[in-house]
């Protein structure tokens, strides 16, 4: 990945954010306060007015800078989560590209400074839900010899897997899990904004 590519990712999450902004909500309006689309439109619009222009020398500056507006631009839990993902993400990619296996380090230090941000753990009906299983498909197919294309297909796949397994789960973390057992039967708005963006990773890799 260079950094056209990095920016293409976030060019292609923006684009389905604001395609799926309605769906988001939607299913926030089930199991929480009906805001995720709202959330995530407005800080991925955010985002891509605060890459308009800059210079990246690095991907991780992409990241960096994406992680960084979304913590500022953006209420409720998703905006710092994904913010402090990306930010970690970029941290660990100082050279100017990343290979898939680099990507796969990053992508993986993203997901623990998530987790150490939210301390959701698999089976909490989160993020974390679609975020994980990714990483580990990824890593898989990287260590089977997977190039970018491959690997990033294999996680967005696992994404979509994660996202679904979340219908049948009670949420231990965030405002679903107010509801206790009510929160079960509905698949959560964060694991399916997760499922998009390693969507819109797949669709860059392999154009
Ligand atoms: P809010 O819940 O503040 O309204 P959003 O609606 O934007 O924020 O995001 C809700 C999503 O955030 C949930 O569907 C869930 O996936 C995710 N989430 C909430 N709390 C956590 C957490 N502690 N760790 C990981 N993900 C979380
Ligand atoms: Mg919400």
């Amino acid at each position: 990945m260079d950094v056209p590519l990095a920016r293409a990712w976030i060019a292609a999450i923006a684009a389905a954010v604001d395609d799926q902004a309605d769906y988001l909500t939607q299913l926030d309006s089930a199991i929480g306060d009906a805001d995720h689309g709202v959330n995530l439109h407005r800080g991925f619009t955010a985002v891509v007015a605060a890459l308009d222009g800059y210079e990246a020398a690095s991907v991780g500056d992409v990241f960096v800078r994406t992680g960084s507006t979304l913590v500022s631009k953006v209420g409720g839990a998703a905006g710092p989560l994904y913010g402090t993902a990306f930010r970690a993400m970029g941290k660990a990619l100082p050279e100017a590209e990343a290979d898939a296996a680099a990507l796969g380090k990053a992508l993986r230090v993203g997901l623990e400074g998530l987790q150490k941000l939210g301390a959701a753990v698999p089976g909490d009906k989160t993020i974390v839900d679609a975020y994980e299983p990714a990483m580990t498909a990824y890593e898989a197919a990287v260590a089977g010899g997977a190039d970018l294309g491959a690997a990033t297909t294999a996680a967005a796949a696992a994404a979509e897997e994660g996202m679904r397994s979340t219908t049948a789960m009670q949420a231990h973390k965030g405002r679903a899990s107010y509801l206790g057992p009510r929160s079960v039967g509905h698949q959560d708005p964060g694991a399916t904004s997760t499922w998009l963006i390693f969507r819109a990773l797949a669709e860059v890799a392999n154009r």
